[in-house]
């Protein structure tokens, strides 16, 4: 069984939030094992922890959000799934701010940013969840099953009836080089339209063309990363979202779910999963 990691050097970035538009700073700092991810809020006086857990997971739609007596934290899935996807344990996110800046859309900056602040390994083993059983959540056509395996590998189905996007199945077994190379660069979709209407409502102020795969009415507004970026970006959100329980060995097949359905999957896992 390997150790736990950290990460080696401390790190910061700032940022846009994707919601908000207000620049928000966020540093990266090695923790000690058995901490686990979590975040601590530097803008609020008692600068209060929130653990990356899915104990602290709300049900929301258009991203995640944790909330721990009050104090909230979102849009973290994407920092949460380049942590997760590179195998680091444990780290202490200070944030200025509730949310996550959105940095380019997608995982890639984050990647970046700590293979740059490298990992080390601490003594102590890493205790991995493992399923016993198949484990489901549905929610009319979305749905999410949980197989036990050995490897955490995720395979994904979406589904849309614009003729641009279409259907896209993907697969990967989620190891630090693939998750970096071909899930962590690609970014949400998002239909102009919608864009527009996110904006009338003060949501989406920090979006601009370049941190989303925009379709029109004819089709993509930008150059795509993947041909199938759409679909790579949901196993990077359910990477993201999956984290919450900790590393863990399973299956995981996905159609059409979102936010709201991977924190229904992740609290099942979470109470009905072995740790080993
Ligand atoms: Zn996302």
């Amino acid at each position: 069984m390997a150790g736990q990691t950290t990460i080696e050097n401390e790190i910061s970035y700032s940022g846009v939030a994707l919601h908000s538009g207000k620049e928000v700073k966020l540093t990266i700092k090695p923790a000690e094992a058995n901490k686990g991810v979590y975040f601590l809020r530097t803008d609020l006086p008692t600068r209060p922890v929130v653990p990356a857990s899915w104990q602290w997971v709300r049900e929301s739609s258009r991203c995640t959000t944790l909330e721990k007596e009050g104090v909230k934290i979102r849009t973290p899935e994407h920092l949460l799934a380049a942590l997760a996807g590179l195998g680091i344990d444990n780290a202490c996110l200070e944030l200025y701010g509730e949310e996550v800046p959105m940095a380019d859309g997608s995982a890639q900056t984050w990647i970046q940013l700590l293979q740059k602040a490298g990992t080390v390994e601490l003594q102590e083993k890493r205790a991995v969840r493992k399923l016993v059983k198949p484990i489901w959540v549905e929610d009319g056509e979305r749905l999410l099953v949980a197989l036990p395996a050995e490897k955490l590998t995720v395979s994904y189905t979406f589904t849309n009836p614009h003729p641009a996007v279409g259907c896209q199945f993907a697969q990967f077994t989620i190891e630090p080089d693939t998750f970096a190379q071909e899930i962590a660069p690609s970014r949400t979709l998002a239909f102009w339209k919608e864009v527009e209407a996110l904006r009338a409502q003060g949501l989406g102020l920090g979006g601009n063309m370049d941190v989303a795969v925009v379709v029109g009415e004819e089709g993509y507004l930008g150059q795509l990363r993947f041909a199938d970026e759409i679909v790579r970006h949901k196993i990077l959100d359910l990477v993201g979202d999956l984290s919450l329980a900790g590393p863990l060995a399973a299956h995981v097949v996905g159609l059409r779910s979102g936010h709201a359905l991977n924190a229904r999957l992740v609290k099942e896992i979470a109470s009905q999963s072995v740790i080993i």
